[in-house]
């Protein structure tokens, strides 16, 4: 028996401050998209904004349904709207962030395991990793490149795609 160890390597930046211009002003849009948000039930808005390498800029907010599991997330609102239009485009970078009126968000939100799951299926199709900025309003910034330093453990079987 061997004990194994892995370790997942994360930026954080202590206000968007730190930030280049490019990656501030990504975030901000990761601001602006949750103003379309459709939260009633859990007053939690979250908004993703997807760089792509040509300049192209994709937003999305969380969209819930009375209906409870029929809802999405925004990062998977945002990652399957470019995997349906923009796919011969990669992306670069996803910022995400959250506001709620019901308390103070203190620390940057991270994506739920669904979400990732549909990263890594974003990143194999594109070739590359994803960086993400997960940004904290009036907090820091986590700034984690791979999913696989999200979820080491990934379910990936290639043999499944051919
Ligand atoms: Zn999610």
């Amino acid at each position: 028996m061997t004990d194994k160890q892995i370790q997942i390597v994360f930026k954080e930046y202590q206000n968007i401050d730190e930030l280049t211009t490019a990656d501030k002003q990504l975030c901000l849009k990761a601001v602006k998209s949750f103003e379309t948000s459709h939260s009633p039930y859990s007053h939690f808005r979250v908004g993703a904004a997807l760089q792509l390498e040509s300049g192209n800029i994709l937003y999305a907010s969380n969209q819930e349904n009375v209906a409870y599991p029929s809802g999405l997330c925004a990062e998977r609102v945002a990652l399957f709207h470019w995997s349906s239009n923009h796919a011969t485009d990669p992306i670069i970078t996803m910022a995400v962030t959250a506001h709620t009126d019901e308390f103070k968000v203190v620390k940057p939100v991270t994506s739920c395991g669904a979400c990732l799951q549909v990263m890594a299926e974003c990143e194999k199709m594109q070739g590359k990793p994803i960086r993400v900025l997960l940004y904290c309003i009036d907090g820091p910034v986590w700034e984690v490149t791979g999913v696989q330093s999200f979820l080491p453990f990934l379910f990936f079987e290639d043999r499944l795609t051919h």
